[in-house]
C-alpha cells in the first residue's frame, strides 16, 4: 500500500487521507510524531484543548519482519509535562497501521457533543462513530466489546475510566495478539484522547496485506543477521526471555541504586520476593508464560503472563517498571499486592510509574503507611477507578501529591515522575532524565546499559565523568530506533554487537531502496532532539527545567552515600552538539 496521512477532525467529525508531505517521508516512529507536532501545534496551547492534536505513527521497518520492529509511537503536547511528548508501546497496532499504509494517524479538534466516539481505521479512510454504550468502561470490555463486533483479528486503542475523566496519569491501552493489553503509559496521552472524546480506535487490515520491500533479498539477509545477533547477546537472549525486565530488581538493588521508600534508600530489604527470578518460579508453579512477546516477530519476549494463587490469568507485561514503583518505593513486598494493582490500572488506564510514585509521595505525605499493599489497591480501585476527589487528586500525578500533602521530596523532572534508577547511584541515568525532552524517562536514553550492564563500555555509575557525553549519544541513538520503530531492547545488541547495528540500516536502506549512512542516521537522532528542545522552548520552558530536585543534592543515598553533584553548567553542556 502507499503511505498516506489519515487525518481526523473531531469537532466537525470528519477524516479524510492525505499525500505524505515530501518533508516527512523519510520519518516514522518518533520522528515523525515529533515533527508533526512541532509543525502542527501551537506550543503553548492548553495540552486538552482543541489545538493540541494527539499522532500515532508505525515506524519506519514496522510491519516488516525486521525482528522487534513492531513499536508504535504516539505523539501531542502532554498535561503532565507541558512538554513534546512521544510515547512508545507495542501491541498489534504499529504492524497493522504499516500494512494498511497509514504513515500517520492524526486526531485534531474537539466534538461541542459531550459522546464519546470509536474511529474505525480501514484502507479507505476512517469510520467515526458514536459509542455511548462504551461509555465508563474499563480497557478490557472495550477491547472485548471489539473483537466480538469486528473479529479477533482487529486491531484495538483504547481508553479506560482515566482516559475519559482526562487525569494526566491516564495511558493510551493497546491490543496485543493475545487480546491482553500494552501501554502508551508516560505523559498523559490517554487524557488528550478522552480530550478529543475518542474511546478507542479500532483497525481493520486486508488479509494479505505487506509493506512494499524495494529490496527484498537484501532486506531478507539484513534481518536475519538482526535476528541471530538479538538471540546471541546475554541480555536480549537470555537474561531478559528468561527473567523478563524485572530481572533487573536484583541487579539494580545489588547496585545500591533501586530507589526505595519514596526515593530514601537505593536498596530494598523485599527485593528478592520481588525480584524476576521469583516471579519465574511462580510463573512456573501457577501455570502462566515466563515468555511472551508484545507484538508478531519479537525474539527478545521479554513479556509474560502471570497468574495468581488459584491458576487464574491476572496480569500480562508485568514490567520492571512497575514492580519496583509498586514494590520498593512504595515498600510494598507482596508480589499479588502488586500484580493486582497491575492488572487494575491496565483496566482502569493510568501509567504504572506515575501512579505508584505519586502512592509514594502519598505515603510521605501520611496518606497511607509504607507497606500497605491492599490500601493501594483500595485507592486505585475505589477511588482513582471512579473519580473520587482522592482519585482526582491522585490521577493528576506525583507533583500534584506533592503538593497537596506538603512534601518536599517529590521526584519528577519536567513534573513526570522519575523511574526505577536512582539518579545519584546511576548518574548516566540522571543526565537522561534531567535533559530528554520528554520529562524524566529512562528509556529516552538508558544509561544504565553502561553505568550498571557495562554494555557498549564501562561508565562509573557514582562519578560525574563521560555521563554527560554517554547521555547525549544514548538519546541521539534512541531517537534513531525509535524512528525505526524497533524495541528499546535491540539497543544492547546494536551498542555491543557491530553486525547488528550495521543490519538496521541494512534494513531501512532495503526497505527503501535509499543509501542512508550511520552518519545518516545519528544525525536524524540528532535533528529530531533539536525539534523536540524546540517545541519545549517555544512552549515556554527553559534550561532551568532541566534539572532534578533539589533533595537529590542535599541527601546522600545509602548504600553508596552518593548525592546529585553536577552543576548547571555541567547539564547544560548536554545541548551542545
Ligand atoms: S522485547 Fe519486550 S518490550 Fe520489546 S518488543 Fe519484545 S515483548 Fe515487547
Amino acid at each position: 500500500m502507499v503511505d498516506r496521512i489519515y487525518r481526523v477532525n473531531m469537532t466537525d467529525l470528519t477524516a479524510k487521507v492525505e499525500d505524505v508531505p515530501e518533508n516527512w517521508a523519510g520519518l516514522g516512529g518518533r520522528g515523525l510524531t515529533s515533527t508533526i507536532v512541532t509543525e502542527e501545534v501551537v506550543p503553548t496551547c492548553h495540552p486538552l484543548g482543541p489545538n493540541n492534536k494527539l499522532v500515532f505513527a508505525p515506524g519506519l521497518l514496522s510491519g516488516t519482519v525486521a525482528a522487534n520492529s513492531g513499536r508504535l509511537s504516539v505523539g501531542g503536547k502532554s498535561p503532565l509535562s507541558g512538554t513534546i511528548k512521544e510515547s512508545n508501546v507495542g501491541g498489534t497496532a504499529a504492524q497493522q497501521f504499516a500494512k494498511l499504509g497509514v504513515k500517520a494517524l492524526i486526531i485534531e479538534g474537539q466534538p461541542e457533543k459531550d459522546n464519546f466516539y470509536s474511529l474505525h481505521v480501514m484502507g479507505d479512510g476512517v469510520e467515526i462513530k458514536e459509542e455511548p454504550q462504551l461509555e465508563g468502561k474499563g480497557n478490557f470490555a472495550v477491547v472485548d466489546t471489539m473483537l466480538e463486533r469486528l473479529g479477533e483479528k482487529t486491531g484495538v486503542m483504547s481508553i479506560g475510566t482515566a482516559g475519559e475523566m482526562m487525569m494526566p496519569v491516564a495511558n493510551i491501552s493497546v491490543k496485543d495478539p493475545e487480546g491482553k493489553l500494552r501501554s502508551a503509559g508516560r505523559g498523559g496521552l490517554g487524557a488528550v484522547m478522552g480530550s478529543k472524546k475518542v474511546k478507542c480506535i479500532v483497525i481493520t487490515v486486508p488479509k494479505k496485506a505487506t509493506v512494499p520491500i524495494a529490496e527484498p533479498e537484501n532486506f531478507k539477509a539484513a534481518a536475519k543477521i538482526f535476528a541471530k545477533a538479538l538471540m546471541e547477546h546475554p541480555v536480549s537472549g537470555q537474561g531478559l526471555p528468561t527473567y523478563g525486565t524485572a530481572v533487573l530488581v536484583n541487579v539494580i538493588n545489588e547496585a545500591g541504586g533501586l530507589p526505595t521508600q519514596n526515593f530514601r534508600y537505593g536498596q530494598f530489604e523485599g527485593h528478592d520476593k520481588i525480584s524476576g527470578e521469583t516471579i519465574h518460579d511462580l510463573i512456573e508453579e501457577r501455570g502462566g508464560k515466563t515468555r511472551h512477546g508484545c507484538h508478531t516477530g519479537c525474539v527478545i519476549q521479554c513479556s509474560q503472563v502471570y497468574n495468581d494463587a488459584e491458576g487464574k490469568y491476572k496480569t500480562s507485561g508485568f514490567e520492571y517498571e512497575s514492580i519496583w514503583a509498586m514494590g520498593a518505593d512504595c515498600c510494598v513486598d507482596n508480589i499479588d499486592h502488586i500484580a493486582e494493582a497491575d492488572s487494575l490500572m491496565d483496566d482502569i488506564g493510568i501509567d504504572t510509574i506515575e501512579t505508584s510514585v505519586s502512592m509514594g509521595v502519598a505515603m510521605e505525605g501520611g496518606l497511607l503507611p509504607f507497606g500497605d499493599g491492599e490500601g493501594i489497591v483500595r485507592i486505585i480501585k475505589e477511588d482513582i477507578g471512579k473519580g473520587t476527589p482522592l482519585g482526582r487528586l491522585m490521577g493528576s500525578g506525583a507533583g500534584a501529591v506533592g503538593k497537596a500533602y506538603g512534601v518536599t521530596r517529590v521526584p519528577v523532572v519536567k513534573n513526570q515522575a522519575i523511574p526505577a534508577y536512582d539518579p545519584r547511584a546511576v548518574k548516566g541515568i540522571g543526565i537522561t532524565y534531567c535533559t530528554t525532552p520528554m520529562g524524566a524517562d529512562h528509556t529516552a536514553g538508558y544509561a544504565v546499559a553502561t553505568n550498571i550492564l557495562k554494555i557498549g563500555g564501562d561508565v562509573d555509575p557514582l562519578k560525574k565523568e563521560g555521563q554527560v557525553e554517554l547521555s547525549r549519544n544514548l538519546q541521539i541513538a534512541t531517537a534513531a530506533l525509535d524512528t525505526a520503530g524497533l524495541c528499546i531492547f535491540v539497543a544492547f545488541p546494536a551498542l555491543d554487537i557491530p553486525e547488528a547495528f550495521s543490519a538496521i540500516i541494512d534494513m531501512l536502506n532495503a526497505r527503501f531502496g535509499i543509501s542512508l549512512t550511520a552518519d545518516d542516521v545519528n544525525e536524524l537522532g540528532k535533528t529530531i532532539l533539536r525539534t523536540e528542545h524546540e517545541f519545549n522552548l517555544a512552549a515556554g520552558l527553559t534550561n532551568k527545567d532541566d534539572r532534578l530536585p533539589e533533595f537529590f543534592s542535599q541527601e546522600s543515598l545509602p548504600p553508596h552515600n552518593v548525592v546529585w553533584d553536577f552543576t548547571d553548567e555541567e547539564i547544560d553542556e548536554f545541548w551542545n552538539f
